[in-house]
């Protein structure tokens, strides 16, 4: 992506700068990776984070649809992504339904 090295055996990584909290990615990850945290230095109070990042299935859904640019998926050559569990929809479906934070927030 050119904006940030990417990080050794990391499947998806963040830059918590650019993020605006519009929780998109969260509601697109198919597998409970991504959920937001408190932050307070968004005008909204919370920001992304990387919650499960060993659940990822590298499908890009996550980097094709922020609008700010501010996540990252590793190439499909250089990380070998999990496959989507019953487990992890589960915990998808919980992290919308609470709000889109982190089920531990
Ligand atoms: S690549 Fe897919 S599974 Fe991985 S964090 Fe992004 S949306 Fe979730
Ligand atoms: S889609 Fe981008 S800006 Fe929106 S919450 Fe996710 S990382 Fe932040």
């Amino acid at each position: 992506m050119g904006l940030m090295k990417a990080p050794e055996n990391t499947p998806v990584w963040v830059n918590v700068d650019r993020c605006k909290a519009c929780d998109i990615c969260v509601a697109v990850c198919p597998a409970g990776v991504l959920a937001m945290v408190p932050s307070d230095k968004t005008i909204l109070g919370a920001t992304i984070s990387v919650q499960t990042p060993e659940a990822c299935i590298g499908c890009n859904d996550c980097e094709l649809t922020c609008p700010d640019f501010a996540i990252y998926v590793a190439d499909r050559k250089e990380y070998k992504f999990a496959k989507l569990t019953d487990d992890a929809r589960k915990r998808a479906e919980e992290i919308k339904a609470n709000h889109y934070m982190a089920l531990s927030c």
